[in-house]
């Protein structure tokens, strides 16, 4: 069932709760806490003007880091609110408390398109235990609650989804637009349906493979999960690349599924192959393509996809009429890994016909370094809550959502 969202509920002159994401990135300059990417912000606007618009009192909050339960003052969300008021052109008042006293008496003194933010809500011990005691507390300073943080809705917290029992809570508008391209536009894609899942592990991404299964023309599996898939099908050798004898039975799953509904299920063809790795300082030792059908030498490993996989899944890409990517092709933090990546990048980016979809964590910021960014339908803010909700999990923070 669709929920509700601000144009479902009245917030005219409202003390509105919004749960946003400004899990920001700081560094200490001059001695002084600065936030160094403004994005999670910025994505919080389009929400805030809506309820701005409705002259609603806005009362904001967010986790960042984490602080454990306990004030840290290089955790405070303090930073934030020059970032904001410069952005939104307006005063932001902040509340050094996330509950308690302060809070409700600058909460109740707001008027109508006013705005507070309220410290870090994992300063509070019942936060991430989603404590009712903290939950109410959140409640009793507005009227009505907005969840914006769809980052943060794979969580069950006091104020993603607790303060939810005690107040009418909708979706924001960032919330509506993620649901929409990683759940709704995915329950009856434009064909072909093009599903490209990598990264490392197998056993991190069963759960989104078996569900796009069901729905997909085509997978195309690369990244260090690929390996396995590899040996079940081209029994070939491995060196040392990403592999335990454990995820077997799952992709040979994966394998059987995508045989039984016709869904072409596509792998790499072709490695970049390294004899030496050393992931913390971005390089690897010598370096060369295996070709079709070669297996991997003892001691060398697979760090990215080659070029005939590229040319294989590229074409695949170029068909479709709705894409979706996770994960990344190889090892794309090093420079020498990362052409495989930036090579699908470009194949997502280059058809223009098809809704493509940036479904969160490493591939957004393949994306994103690639400069591909705006040629793009949709990226997805959310890691963990995107891949929960490509698995097909109800996420808490938008279950505890009012239905239409
Ligand atoms: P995930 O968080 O599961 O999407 O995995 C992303 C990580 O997978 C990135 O840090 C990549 O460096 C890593 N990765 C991708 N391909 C490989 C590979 N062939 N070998 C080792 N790690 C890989």
């Amino acid at each position: 069932m669709p929920k509700k969202t601000l144009t479902d509920i009245d917030l005219h002159h409202k003390r509105v709760l919004v749960r946003v994401d400004f899990n920001v990135p700081l560094e200490e300059k001059d001695g002084k806490m600065v936030v160094t990417d403004l994005t999670r912000i910025q994505e919080t606007l389009p929400t805030l003007r809506a309820l701005l618009a409705q002259q609603a009192k806005i009362i904001l909050c967010s986790h960042l880091g984490r602080p454990k339960g306990k004030p840290c003052p290089k955790q405070t969300l303090a930073p934030v609110v020059p970032v904001l008021s410069e952005l939104l052109g307006l005063p932001v008042q902040f509340s050094s408390q996330t509950v308690g006293d302060e809070a409700k008496a600058k909460a109740l003194a707001l008027q109508p398109g006013e705005v507070l933010l309220l410290e870090n809500t994992r300063f509070e011990a019942g936060e991430e235990a989603n404590d009712p005691a903290l939950s109410r507390a959140l409640a009793e300073l507005a009227e009505v609650f907005v969840n914006d943080a769809f980052g943060s809705a794979h969580r069950a917290h006091s104020s993603t989804a607790g303060v939810a029992d005690h107040l009418p809570a909708v979706c924001g508008l960032l919330m509506q637009k993620e649901l929409a391209y990683l759940h709704d536009e995915l329950e009856a894609p434009q064909r072909p349906f093009v599903v490209i899942l990598g990264g490392a592990k197998v056993s991190d991404k069963i759960g989104v493979i078996q569900r796009l299964l069901e729905k997909a023309d085509t997978v195309i599996i690369g990244g260090g999960m690929a390996y396995t898939f590899r040996k079940l099908v081209e029994g070939i050798t491995l060196g040392k690349s990403l592999y335990k004898p454990e995820w077997e039975p799952i992709a040979q799953a994966a394998l059987d599924k995508a045989r039984e509904r016709g869904v072409k299920l596509l792998i790499p063809v072709d490695a970049m192959i390294t004899d030496a790795f050393d992931f913390d300082a971005k390089k690897l030792g010598n370096t060369r393509y295996t070709a079709v059908g070669e297996g991997i030498p003892e001691g060398w490993e697979g760090v990215d996809i080659g070029p005939e996989s590229v040319k294989l899944f590229s074409a695949a890409i170029a068909e479709a009429r709705t894409v979706i990517w996770n994960g990344p092709m190889g090892v794309f933090e090093i420079p020498t890994a990362a052409k495989g990546t930036f090579d699908i990048a470009e194949a997502v980016a280059a058809n223009g016909s098809a809704k493509t979809i940036i479904g969160g964590g490493d591939s957004v910021k393949a994306v994103k370094k690639a400069k591909l960014g705006d040629k793009m339908t949709f990226i997805s803010t959310g890691g963990g809550a995107s891949l929960e909700l490509l698995e097909g999990k109800e996420l808490p923070g938008v279950a505890c959502l009012q239905e239409k």
